[in-house]
């Protein structure tokens, strides 16, 4: 340990300390002891306090406690009497060092008056975001769960120039890693830089601005002490667990840029209790015995053009390199990259101009498909005005000993994720309501439609090797020729349409398992039915079943239904069967169809929870985008974090947005006809398959009888809307 960076650490961490204390006397001057403290709309409290002691600070009162916690962990300063031993000091101090920047920060936000953005993604004036909800961590932390997401790189400073920092971030986000950046040198900032060059921040690029100030790192480390309480179960202030699991489990490094001061090395000591090591470009004391983090703590000199690779191979973290052959980068990060009209060279599919788009994925012959063989039928980009909104048709035609014509709609569907993952290339919609944008940079840099081809073969030949043998990729860019096949593909699509309507429950005597979740909710069973799609509303039962021809020994396994245990509530033996093995041997029955008995469980990544109301007689549903308080008096924070991790809860589900307009919805305890109160968002997505439904079994214009915010906000209000509208909920049986 070198005796410089203790000495700094430990400063660092006085500083640190001081500052907070400094800051929460302000506050209490001015606010009582009672004032609430909190980061909005999160049910981990302060995250790294939280995770490490079990304390929840909710009032201004309990930071005094925090802070005297962190004091009492300082340890003596490090003088010229004084040498050993200074790992465990080094800890301690930025362990407290980041107990007091939580508490810090946390003020910042005191009587709303905060001066971050609190939005996925900055604003037209403000870059910071400040610490993640609990929306942003169930939908982002999942990836670092199932491993889209390796982990994160926490970047303190600026970079020398702009090109340098575009380049690092770049490259961190075709390695598909977050990059969390905080902290200033010299003046300038990592996260500005980016802005100068106009690169698209916010949590859907992964590119994430949490805050100007060093304390602004502790919103990365909350984040990871939130990803270990709620993905990995570790128990609140049980923090041993909660470092290991980050240690084992979260891929994340500092990287410090520019000069190193006490307050940075205090928190970079923080970082290392985590396990998180840091690189530096500058010559600060190395520090290379392995034990806390897997390799060195930190790794002084680093040049610019190596220090992803060096921080990945100081983590331990293989990268496997792209299969597509593009001029741009390519990678998930990319996916929620916009193009603006004003960056744009063409597009295809606007829905304001008006000229056909459209994806299609058939399967031949074998003898009628040549691997690899892509063609564009037509004009090219650079035959087109710039600004265009041209023709546009891709015609994907796939063979393969297993493939299947179900599989088609399968593969179509990963047009979107993959053309997405190409930096240059926006795409949105699907089949004929694609919308295509190429950017004026993508195409500067040799970005053109044939590389549609080069994407979906590698993609789809990579990925769905199982049932893909062959892919061959057609694109038509004359109008006559887009709406010759775009006639082919429109029956093809009716003819889906009318395959999967015409499904049934009782038309199949297989169902699908979908198990990917029990990686943090350990006895958790999605049973996939044609009416019941998979909580997180990502898959369907044609999606299990394809998931299991290509991967027969995957987390999508048939389960047949074997015989009727009771119709009503949708309990089958051999289901039963299977979830009981499956769960561990813990839930021995299973409703399909009912959320008062033995319901299905909850994971984690349900878009809604629907919870009874009782007084009403019914239902509330809330999605996940839906942040203030429900007529239950729960948000859904409060009420995902008791009805997820796995567990049957009577009374309450989770469940995807489409299976809310399903024949099947609760059809055990009355079915649709008891949604009483939803938010109006969630109203508008649904209505007009929710309509379509109540319409066929009587109910005309059942939607707009649904309270929802604007009407009800407590079970009484609800109540009273159902008397005057006349809501069937309000004659039916009682609920139980
Ligand atoms: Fe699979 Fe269900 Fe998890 Fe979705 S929610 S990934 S269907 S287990
Ligand atoms: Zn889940």
């Amino acid at each position: 340990m070198s005796r410089i960076i203790a000495g700094a650490a430990i400063n660092g961490a006085y500083g640190h300390v001081e500052k907070a204390e400094q800051a929460l006397e302000v506050a209490l001057g001015s606010h009582g002891d009672d004032t609430t403290v909190e980061f909005p709309n999160t049910g981990y409290y302060l995250p790294v306090i939280y995770g490490t002691t079990g304390e929840e600070v909710t009032k201004l009162n309990h930071c005094r406690k925090v802070l005297a916690m962190a004091r009492d962990l300082l340890p003596p300063k490090v003088t010229d009497s004084h040498w050993v031993p200074y790992l465990g000091h080094t800890l301690d101090a930025g362990m407290a060092t980041l107990w007091a920047e939580e508490v810090f920060e946390a003020l910042k936000y005191l009587d709303g008056a905060c001066p971050y953005t609190m939005t996925p993604s900055p604003t037209d004036d403000n870059l910071w975001l400040g610490a993640a909800d609990d929306v942003i961590l169930r939908e982002r932390g999942i990836e670092f769960v199932d491993g889209t997401a390796p982990g994160f790189a926490a970047i303190v400073g600026a970079a020398p120039d702009n090109q340098t920092a575009v380049n690092i971030a770049r490259e961190l986000q075709e390695s598909s890693m977050y990059v969390f950046m905080c902290s200033e040198s010299g003046g300038k900032r990592f996260a500005e830089q980016l802005a100068e060059e106009n690169v698209q921040m916010g949590w859907e690029t992964r590119l994430v601005p949490f805050g100007p100030d060093t304390s602004s790192a502790v919103f990365a480390l909350g984040f990871a002490a939130r990803a270990a309480l709620s993905f990995g179960g570790v128990a609140p202030g049980d923090y041993r667990r909660m470092l290991l699991y980050n240690k084992f489990r979260v891929f994340a490094f500092v990287l410090a840029m520019g000069p190193v001061d006490d307050e940075k090395y205090a928190t970079a000591a923080g970082a290392i209790n985590y396990g998180f090591p840091t690189l530096a470009d500058t010559d600060i004391p190395s520090i290379l015995p392995t034990g806390v983090c897997l390799y060195e703590h930190v790794v002084p000199n680093v040049k610019y053009d190596e220090m992803v690779a060096r921080a990945f191979q100081v983590r331990g973290l293989k990268v496997v390199p792209s299969s597509v052959d593009i001029p741009t980068r390519f990678g998930p990060a990319f996916e929620g990259e916009r193009v603006r009209k004003d960056d744009m060279q063409i597009e295809a599919g606007n829905p304001k101009v008006g000229s056909p788009c459209f994806e299609f994925c058939r399967m031949r012959p074998s003898e009628e498909v040549e691997d690899g063989k892509i063609e564009v039928v037509g004009p090219e980009i650079d035959e087109f005005e710039p600004g265009a909104c041209i023709p546009l048709g891709t015609l994907v035609e796939v063979s393969g000993a297993k493939m299947q014509p179900d599989f088609e709609p399968i593969l179509e569907r990963q047009v979107h994720t993959y053309l997405n993952c190409a930096q240059g290339i926006f795409h949105m919609g699907q089949r004929d309501i694609a919308w295509v944008r190429y950017s004026k940079e993508g195409y500067e840099a040799g970005l053109r439609l044939h590389h549609i081809g080069a994407i979906l073969h590698a993609r789809l030949r990579e990925e769905y090797s199982a049932i893909v043998d062959k892919c061959q990729v057609t694109i038509y860019t004359r109008v006559e020729d887009v709406e010759r096949v775009l006639a082919e593909a429109r029956a093809a699509y009716a003819e889906r349409d009318e395959r999967l309507a015409g499904m049934t429950d009782e038309s199949v005597d297989t169902f699908y398992s979908c198990l990917l979740c029990q990686s943090f909710a350990p006895n958790h069973v999605c049973v996939i039915t044609p009416e019941h799609p998979g909580l997180c509303g990502a898959y369907n039962w044609l999606d299990g079943r394809a998931a299991y021809e290509i991967m027969p020994t995957g987390p999508n396994q048939p389960v047949p239904k074997g015989a009727v245990i009771d119709e009503t509530l949708g309990q089958w033996d051999e289901v039963n069967k299977f979830v009981f093995e499956k769960s561990n041997r813990t839930l021995e029955r299973f409703s399909a169809y009912s959320m008062l008995t033995d319901p299905m469980t909850s994971c984690g990544c349900f878009e809604c929870i629907s919870a009874i109301l009782p007084m009403a007689n019914g239902i509330m549903i809330v999605n996940r985008e839906y942040v203030d308080m429900t007529p239950c008096g729960m948000k859904f924070s409060t009420l995902a974090g008791s009805v997820g991790g796995g567990q049957q809860t009577p009374g309450f589900i989770g469940h995807s947005k489409l299976y809310i307009s399903s024949r099947k919805f609760i059809s055990a305890d009355g079915g649709f006809r008891r949604i009483v109160w939803m938010p109006k968002q969630l109203k508008e997505e649904v209505r007009e398959r929710l309509d379509a439904l109540a319409a066929a079994e009587g109910e005309e214009g059942f939607v707009d009888k649904i309270a929802d915010e604007s009407i009800a906000q407590t079970e009484e209000e609800v109540m009273e809307h159902l008397a005057t509208v006349g809501h069937p909920a309000a004659t039916m049986d009682p609920l139980f």
